[in-house]
């Protein structure tokens, strides 16, 4: 069988590869736990039921315009005056069928084979394969040890004449950090001063917690004109509990959205107009479904915080936002995938391995489960990694007993 060099190069995703063994083990009736999450529990909003419904009912479900349906940029313009403050046209709107097929879209619209794209790490997994997808480089930018915050010094030690674009994401995932304002400021500035493309993935943007807040590229740009180099990708997956409707756009200047928007047509066409639809509902309607999941997120954040700073060995920096963290385990294990599979093998919770993320040795445990997951979850971990354990756990009427060091 003949496969393109492009095909090979691209790893299977880790993540979604995890979520289907989990599967499989609670369908065998296993006491799994899923700490490796990345979608909120809570329902969808109401508006954004009522919207779909009513258009599903009208039984007439056509093709959508291949940058998204006019009422979807209204709501895009409208969602990014009251959160960017900042007036777009609708020809700077393309809606996707999530923030990922923008990204893919926005990549596969600027790069040439070889051309480099630099991100920080740790990273959101696809980023290196979306590039690489685009017959691109990827070329991640670690931090120094002990922060998860890129210095502006390195990532311009990185920059070359092949460098096409730069992807921040903050908040982070899998760290939860949210870079600080004057690193923003930096980076819009130097990217606009070297003409290299800035692609904001602001997914989590309105999930942060304890008042911290999330810096505006637009305060820094000087030319938002035509040939202004800042994409901003965003979506109603995270904020609006909706991962499965699959909704996302970008925000980019005229021409580069145009062709955007006639590589997605060739790709996949427009984004559903049902779930458009729903997205309007979501971003017109009533906005109180934002704060409660942020208050329970905030909530189990705390406690899944309180439990790993107990966690003796376990090194954490709190996150500011998403609704992950990313703990160092490196005191007990180095190999974060043999440390997952352990975990998952022993005492059947889910944690995804840091090395997915570009950083060895950590785990990224999610808190947007239910808090007794959590606890249990945190506590099962404990027993398997920690020698001073006691030799049984009980897990419901199971009793698992310590048989390995
Ligand atoms: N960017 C980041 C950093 C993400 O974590 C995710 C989802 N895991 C996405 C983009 C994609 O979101 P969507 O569901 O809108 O495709």
């Amino acid at each position: 069988m003949s496969i393109s060099i492009i095909g090979r190069s691209i790893a299977e995703s880790a993540t979604l590869k995890l979520n289907e063994t989990f599967a499989i083990l609670k369908a065998k009736g296993e006491p799994v736990i899923h700490l490796g999450g990345g979608e909120p529990k809570s329902k969808a909003p109401i508006d954004a039921i009522t919207a779909i419904a009513s258009h599903l009912n009208t039984g007439e479900v056509r093709y959508a315009p291949a940058d998204g349906t006019a009422d979807m940029k209204k709501a895009v313009i409208r969602y990014t005056m009251d959160h960017y403050g900042r007036k777009v046209e609708p020809e700077n709107v393309i809606v996707s069928s999530g923030a990922k097929q923008s990204l893919m879209v926005a990549l596969q619209a600027i790069l040439d084979p070889q051309d480099e794209v630099i991100f920080p790490a740790p990273y959101w997994v696809s980023y290196p394969e979306m590039v690489k997808l685009c017959g691109g480089v990827p070329v991640p930018v670690v931090p120094e040890d002990g922060t998860f915050t890129p210095r502006m010094q390195d990532i311009v030690q990185n920059v070359t004449s092949y460098t096409k674009a730069i992807i921040i994401n903050s908040p982070n995932n899998p760290s939860g950090a949210v870079y600080p304002e004057s690193f923003i400021k930096e980076i819009v500035e130097f990217c606009e001063k070297k003409n290299i493309y800035l692609i904001m993935d602001d997914i989590y943007h309105l999930l942060v917690y304890n008042g911290v807040k999330v810096a505006n590229p637009f305060d820094y740009v000087k030319d938002y004109s035509d040939n202004s180099k800042l994409i901003i990708i965003n979506g109603v997956s995270k904020a609006y509990a909706m991962t499965g409707f699959r909704i996302g756009w970008a925000i980019g200047n005229k021409k580069l959205i145009e062709v955007m928007s006639n590589i997605q047509g060739h790709q996949t066409s427009g984004p559903s107009v049902l779930l458009q639809k729903a997205a309007i509902g979501a971003i017109n309607g009533v906005q109180s479904s934002i704060d409660s999941l942020r208050t329970t997120l905030e909530n189990n954040r705390k406690v899944l915080v309180a439990q790993l700073k107990a966690f003796s060995g376990v090194h954490l920096l709190p996150p500011d936002g998403t609704f992950y963290t990313f703990a160092d385990f490196r005191a007990y294990e180095k190999d974060s995938t043999k440390l997952s599979n352990y975990l998952l093998e022993k005492v059947r919770v889910l944690t995804m391995p840091g090395v997915e993320f570009g950083m060895e040795g950590f785990l990224r445990i999610s808190f947007c489960g239910s808090i007794k997951d959590i606890t249990e979850g945190i506590e099962r971990i404990k027993w398997a990694i920690d020698p001073n354990s006691p030799n049984e756990l009980y897990i419901g009427e199971r009793k698992l007993v310590r048989d390995w060091k």
